[in-house]
């Protein structure tokens, strides 16, 4: 199976990388050109903010 590449979330296709976002976040597209939806692995970077806050505070 293959683990870093995510599957379409609407086709269930294959997902190619297409850049990243201005956060370095690793942005996917679909390969399928009538489906071409892009999406963005979540990370633990919304975790990390959190931790953060609560050490701020
Ligand atoms: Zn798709």
């Amino acid at each position: 199976m293959i683990k870093n590449r995510p599957q379409c979330p609407l086709c269930a296709g294959q997902m190619r990388r297409n850049g990243t976002t201005t956060k370095g976040t690793t942005r996917w597209r679909c390969k399928d050109p009538n489906c071409g939806v892009s999406t963005t692995r979540n990370r633990t970077d919304s975790t990390n903010a959190h931790y953060f806050q609560a050490f701020h505070s």
